[in-house]
């Protein structure tokens, strides 16, 4: 196949076979047994030389369609990547495979600059990695035309679009590729998939014939979480408590202050908890960033300024400690757990007062009117998915466009549906409760009415004489709140538009207080669930080992190995085998190379490189 012709005729080329080294090299370089999904295709017609979009969720497998046609197809791949840290993760990862594989960017000096271009000139790189505005440069453009270029590789290819909130302005320049290289196949490759966005990618960066792969968006090893924060710190310790020790996670909170807050919480509570939002100094993000990525068990609690760039595969949770602005946001973060496909958690609480905030922030912020609607109509879908008593997998793929028919068995409604009861009572004592005090009263002060305090702020408004005073003694602070939050959800309730909480009646509330229709409430879910162990079911691969069993000794063991060669090499543990990987090592114990070349994600070049090494640790670990 490497014969085949540069030049690509779209009438012409509408199936491309799979080059016939293609398999090989994908199993002897990459260590993988087979293509995942879309895949194998994508790999042929970008080998064949058509233009192509490639839509993958995080963790897809997105690389490797550009990287195996790299080393298939005569020339350097020049792939084009915003992210320095991400770039620098592709090059270890490469070369640890034995790939000629190198990087231009800011971080490097300018002798180590001048010899990467030199190698680029000479024909030696298999894959050259730069950032978008150092390749439309008047030098690198000049540099372009000596040397034969394989394939342009265009990640993160979402920053083109203009209205997109990762816009940059030099994704535009990229355009040009296309008139000054119209034989060399381009490949723009995102995860973020909406319709908006893919088009103006289309248009942009590629020919009119280009392909459009998408893979669904589901992310089927993340079970998905939701509950009520009630003491948010006391949760979280909780969940970390049930689960194996030395994981690495995301908090991700709204405000600096609760991202400082939250970080103490965890190290007093004895996690290694590294704080990361805009309001530190550089010097400090960039050294937490790396301890997260080069350690093992590092948790980093961060505002949303956390994560693009972050390719950590083995992260195990992400939690959300308040409600995020959209589904779309929601997706992008908890997406950073499990890339590996190893099962991880997305884990979210929040309360009636984070939707409180939001409209207040959707309403006084700068949007026009026809924006701040969408804005709306986004937080509403995320409080959907948050209320919703069916399966969250169901709603959130939903709101990408894919309809899938039954539960996920991966959520928590799916693996313990919620109870629900009859409401009518209560519900009705709420509404009328919100009505008696006026409608200018947030849930809290409603609340305290209901339970019969007696404090100076309801004394003072006369609010203990009301008939509704001391009515909803029997429920809880906490249960009263899932009442309300629910009643907000599902509209009976409105939080007012300029976002200061106080609630008042729709007209779908009338029907209810006039006792024409009966309510049934979820009941909420308080303590986050204890985990399960997750042997033998095909959504959940295996996460946690049973506790001193010998598999779990081994996988000790090899993790051990694993930092100890890391350290050697400087690079992350994960750049050295997967978590993956050394689960299946744990699994089948190998003893022979012949065996452990059959693990997922062992190579040829790993092979011989660690080989020796890690068959030495599992029969130690075994004896
Ligand atoms: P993305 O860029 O889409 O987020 P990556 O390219 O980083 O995803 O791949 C995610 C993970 O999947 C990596 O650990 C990679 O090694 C693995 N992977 C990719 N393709 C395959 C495959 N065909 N078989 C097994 N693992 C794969
Ligand atoms: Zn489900």
């Amino acid at each position: 196949m490497l014969g085949s012709p540069l030049r690509y005729d779209r009438r012409v080329t509408a199936f491309a076979p799979l080059p016939d080294r293609a398999r090989d090299v994908l199993r002897s370089v990459f260590g993988h047994r087979d293509f995942r999904g879309e895949q194998a295709e994508i790999v042929a017609w970008v080998c064949a030389g058509g233009d192509a979009l490639v839509l993958m969720p995080t963790g897809g497998g997105k690389s490797l369609c550009y990287q195996l046609p790299a080393l298939l197809r005569p020339g350097t791949a020049v792939v084009v990547s915003p992210l320095i840290s991400l770039m620098k993760d592709q090059v270890d990862a490469l070369r640890q495979n034995g790939v000629a594989a190198a990087c231009l960017n800011s971080s490097l000096g300018p002798e180590e600059a001048r010899r990467t271009e030199r190698e680029f000139e000479a024909g030696e790189l298999r894959l050259l990695y730069i950032a978008p505005e150092r390749l439309v440069t008047e030098r690198f453009e000049s540099l372009l035309g000596s040397a034969p270029v394989s394939l342009f590789a265009i990640d993160e290819a979402h920053c083109v679009a203009q209205w997109g909130h990762d816009f940059r302005p030099e994704y535009l320049e990229l355009g040009r590729l296309r008139e000054r290289f119209p034989a060399v196949p381009r490949v723009a490759l995102t995860a973020t998939a909406d319709p908006a966005t893919r088009r103006e990618i289309q248009a942009r960066l590629l020919a009119a014939g280009a392909r459009v792969f998408v893979a669904s968006f589901d992310r089927p090893n993340l079970r998905y979480r939701v509950s009520e924060r009630e003491r948010g710190g006391d949760q979280l310790l909780a969940f970390l408590a049930a689960r194996p020790p030395g994981e690495s996670g995301i908090v991700y909170r709204r405000t600096r202050e609760a991202v400082e807050r939250t970080a103490a919480r965890l190290e007093a509570g004895g996690r290694l908890a590294l704080p990361y939002h805009a309001g530190l100094a550089a010097e400090v993000r960039r050294r937490h960033q790396d301890r997260f990525r080069m350690e093992e068990g590092v948790i980093v609690v961060a505002t949303v300024a956390f994560g693009m760039g972050i390719d950590k595969p083995d992260v195990r949770f992400v939690a959300h400690l308040d409600l995020p602005d959209s589904l779309e946001a929601f997706y992008q973060e908890s997406g950073r757990a499990g890339r590996d496909g190893v099962a991880a958690d997305s884990w979210l609480v929040w309360g009636l007062q984070d939707l409180v905030l939001a409209r207040q922030r959707i309403a006084s912020g700068g949007s026009d009117e026809a924006r701040k609607r969408i804005e709306r109509a986004k937080l509403e879908a995320m409080v959907a998915y948050c209320e919703t008593a069916s399966c969250r997998r169901q709603v959130l793929l939903r709101w990408f466009g894919e309809e899938r028919q039954g539960g996920c068995g991966n959520c928590d409604n799916c693996l313990e549906p919620v109870e629900t009861w009859d409401a009518t009572e209560p519900v009705r004592m709420a509404l009328s409760a919100v009505h008696r005090t006026g409608q200018r009263f947030g849930a809290g002060h409603v609340i305290d009415v209901l339970r019969g305090e007696a404090g100076e702020r309801i004394a003072a408004r006369g609010h203990d004489r009301l008939s509704v005073h001391g009515i909803g003694r029997h429920l809880s602070a906490v249960e009263w709140r899932a009442i309300f939050r629910q009643l907000v959800a599902r509209g009976l309730l409105a939080a007012d538009a300029e976002g200061y909480g106080t609630l008042a009646l729709t007209p779908a509330a009338r029907p209810v207080l006039t006792g024409a229709v009966a309510i049934e409430l979820a009941r909420p879910r308080h303590a986050p669930a204890p985990p399960r162990r997750r042997r033998g079911s095909a959504a959940a691969a295996p996460s946690a080992l049973e506790a001193g069993s010998v598999e779990e000794r081994r996988f000790e063991r090899l993790r051990a190995l694993r930092r100890e060669i890391a350290a050697e090499q400087g690079v992350p543990p994960y750049v050295v085998f997967h978590d993956s990987t050394l689960r299946a090592m744990a699994a089948l114990a190998p003893a022979t190379e012949g065996e452990l070349s059959g693990i997922p994600g062992v190579g040829a070049r790993k092979l011989e490189r660690y080989g020796a090494r890690f068959l030495a640790a599992l029969a130690a670990a075994s004896a």
